[in-house]
């Protein structure tokens, strides 16, 4: 987008044939008011990359995200915190000290974690957050409540394994920002129709077309049999290790990419021949164990969202760091998630349903994971995508700061000559 609004044609070489890559629609939807996506995602109010993207899309946000207050509620209302309308910081302190279903010790230490990493410009000591919350004395109930099921889902990494400096990343800027970047954002389209569609219209798409040559000269790059003033290399790593490794210097760049490992995340679809009985948000938490069989932590509100037929309705369940559910058959998997919900809202008769699981969802936010740079050896030759240093986990927002990094080294390359 960045370069096409700096007067250049650009040509996009997709593998697949569908605009948006893992935030993409699906083809296949049958039994379902609307089409699945390849996952279902969730967009923060700090997200302000992809807000901008979006707008200059003319995509507007407010039409196409469904924004509410950050919102953890449980179905049966055990737990439920809620961020008030509140100036900033008194949100957050507001949200954590008025949770349902915290101790008042348990609401004190949560209101001390945040004050103590605040304090420290938010870069904690710690490597993984399971350090972080016993180096803060946080209580197990309070890690299981609440920082546990935020780990998952903004890093999809197991809190033991998970960096503690992206998680805090994530925390500072939606917690120790304006109270709107702690909102939630959910999408109101599929996935694709949300801007990739839209950013597609502008460009030279060449579907179905997966590289697997590429060569560098000092003012140009050849794309298979083509070639380019410029390109932007914007695949996973483990590909673009791959694409890379004939190019002169290309070792210590292929090392750094060898490193990601990436983790799954899967997502449930359900019609139902009639809605639940009780949302407290279009977005609940589950009570989650996978050691239990019990793999679901969110439940989406399809019906709402979408905005489809109260008299279909449909639910989606997320799944983070979905190793353990990736391990079973498909069918058992599906079973067990459809046994947890029973267990945990009145689940109505299942018309159909539908389990997705991408197992590179996102690469494994590990402490001291060397992330490379947009900018390459090779001038002419950029890198994009979630896992560049971005200081972000595997977001959407990253993947838009991404991008908008690779086309500015460009531009800066083209000026330079
Ligand atoms: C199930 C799931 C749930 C998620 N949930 C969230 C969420 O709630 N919030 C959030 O912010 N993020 C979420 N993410 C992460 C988010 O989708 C990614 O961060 C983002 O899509 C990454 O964009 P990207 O451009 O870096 O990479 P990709 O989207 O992976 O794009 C890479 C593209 O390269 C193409 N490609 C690969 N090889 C070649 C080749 N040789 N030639 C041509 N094309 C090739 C692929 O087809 C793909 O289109 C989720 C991801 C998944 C999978």
């Amino acid at each position: 987008m960045a370069l096409h609004d700096a007067g250049h044609a650009v040509t996009v070489f997709e593998a697949g044939h569908t605009p948006g890559g893992r935030a993409q629609r699906l083809s296949a939807h049958a039994g379902f008011g609307a089409p699945l996506d390849n996952g279902q995602h969730i967009l923060l109010g700090a997200y302000s990359a992809t807000l901008a993207l979006m707008r200059r899309l003319h995509r507007n946000p407010a039409e196409h995200l469904w924004r509410l207050p950050l919102t953890l509620a449980t179905p049966n209302g055990s737990f439920h915190l809620r961020a008030p309308r509140l100036p900033a910081p008194l949100h957050t302190a507001a949200a954590l000290l008025g949770a349902r279903g915290l101790s008042w010790a348990e609401r004190l230490a949560a209101v001390r974690l945040v004050r103590s990493l605040q304090r420290r410009a938010w870069r904690p000591d710690a490597a993984t957050v399971t350090d972080l919350m016993r180096e803060h004395r946080q209580p197990d109930a309070l890690v299981q409540r609440l920082w546990r099921p935020l780990c998952l889902a903004a890093l999809n990494t197991t809190t033991d394994a998970a960096s503690a400096a992206l998680f805090c990343a994530v925390l500072r800027d939606t917690l120790d920002a304006p109270r709107e970047a702690s909102d939630l954002l959910l999408p109101r389209t599929d996935l694709s129709a949300l801007w990739p569609d839209a950013a597609a219209a502008l460009c030279d798409m060449r579907y179905g077309h997966p590289v697997r040559q590429l060569a560098v000269r000092p003012d140009a790059v050849d794309v298979d049999d083509e070639t380019f003033d410029a390109v932007v290399l914007a695949v996973p790593p483990p590909r673009a290790a791959r694409l890379l490794a004939p190019l002169p210097d290309a070792s210590a760049l292929q090392h750094t990419l060898d490193a990601f490992s990436f983790l799954p995340i899967g997502t449930f679809t359900l019609r139902l021949a009639r809605p639940l009985a009780h949302w407290p948000a279009p977005m609940v938490m589950l009570q989650d164990d996978p050691a239990q069989g019990r793999h679901g932590q969110w439940l989406f509100d399809r019906t709402r969202l979408l905005g489809l037929r109260s008299a279909d309705p449909e639910i989606t369940v997320v799944v983070s760091d979905a190793t353990a559910l990736a391990a079973l058959p498909r069918g058992e998997a599906a079973q067990a998630l459809t046994a947890q919900l029973r267990a945990e809202v009145h689940l109505p008769e299942v018309l159909a349903s539908k389990l997705v699981i991408d197992k590179h969802a996102t690469f494994a936010a590990v402490p001291g994971l060397a992330r490379p740079d947009v900018r390459t050896p090779w001038p002419r030759l950029v890198l994009a995508g979630d896992w560049t240093d971005t200081g972000y986990p595997g977001v959407l927002e990253g993947a838009v700061r991404s991008g908008q990094a690779a086309a500015q080294a460009l531009v800066q390359s083209f000026a330079q000559g």
